[in-house]
């Protein structure tokens, strides 16, 4: 078993396309890529991220996705201008070509949740698997107790829960620990039976403050988490070149914020 585990593309071709590449060097392929949702949402690339998504071992729906099929509840308007222009270009009609009517069955058939060799894969949390947020402060508690939600969440898998979602990469302990990768200079060794969550960080759309495209890749005793290069002012430029998306989402790009 070797995974590479991704999440939160966000319709950023050039930060995905040097993650992929990456992902070749470790010697897999996209029959190997685990993605856990948010292909859209945001960047300038929609159609061209689901094309690619399709290839994938697993895709699963993020928020972002549910968004563009549905209606974009909930969402800044910021995310909503950028969902909305999303499924403008996105959404077939009777003239459309196959290919499009395709993706578009792809993006509003993707599932939930799944669950391979005792892994627990879901966008957002698997109390609610596309909105709910499990955030580094949900961790903290001020009595130094394990936190209800955190306790409840880990009640839900049995070994290991891959998320993305909040896009800022970590592991979380039972004991309630959050850890960043630059803790454990980039790779930590999993126990196989102690459970943790583990979140893979963004593709398209770092928050971290490290503008480098995030992934992991696991091999079943060791999460590696990963940083790529890109050029970030290379979708920046695109995004400016699309009134419909606020100047402000290519600008985050540049700091990973
Ligand atoms: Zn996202």
């Amino acid at each position: 078993m070797k995974w590479a585990i991704i999440s939160d593309l966000h319709a950023n071709m050039e930060a995905l396309e040097h993650v992929l590449k990456d992902i070749r060097n470790e010697g897999l392929t996209k029959q190997d890529i685990i993605c856990l949702g948010d292909l859209v949402g945001y960047g300038p690339n929609p159609a061209e991220c689901v094309e690619i998504a399709k290839e994938f071992r697993l895709c699963l729906k993020g928020n972002h996705d549910e968004a563009v099929v549905n209606e974009a509840l909930g969402f800044n308007p910021l995310a909503r201008e950028a969902v909305d222009w999303h499924r403008s270009q996105l959404k077939p009609y009777w003239l459309s070509s196959k290919a499009k009517k395709i993706r578009w069955d792809f993006l509003k058939g993707l599932p939930a949740t799944k669950t391979e060799e005792r892994c627990y894969f879901v966008h957002g949390s698997p109390r609610d698997p596309t909105m709910e947020y499990i955030l580094r402060a949900d961790c903290e508690d001020l009595l130094g107790e394990v936190p209800s939600k955190i306790k409840d969440i880990f009640s839900r898998f049995e070994w290991l829960c891959f998320v993305g979602h909040t896009h800022d990469p970590g592991v979380i302990t039972e004991n309630s620990k959050f850890v960043s990768p630059r803790d454990l200079n980039g790779s930590f060794e999993v126990p196989p039976d102690k459970k943790l969550i583990v979140n893979v960080g963004s593709v398209g759309q770092p928050r971290d403050g490290d503008n480098r495209a995030c992934y992991v890749i696991f091999d079943g005793k060791k999460l590696d988490f990963r940083r790529v290069e890109y050029d970030p002012q290379a979708t920046r430029q695109k995004i400016l070149g699309i009134p419909e998306l606020d100047p402000r989402i290519g600008e985050r790009l540049l700091y990973g914020r």
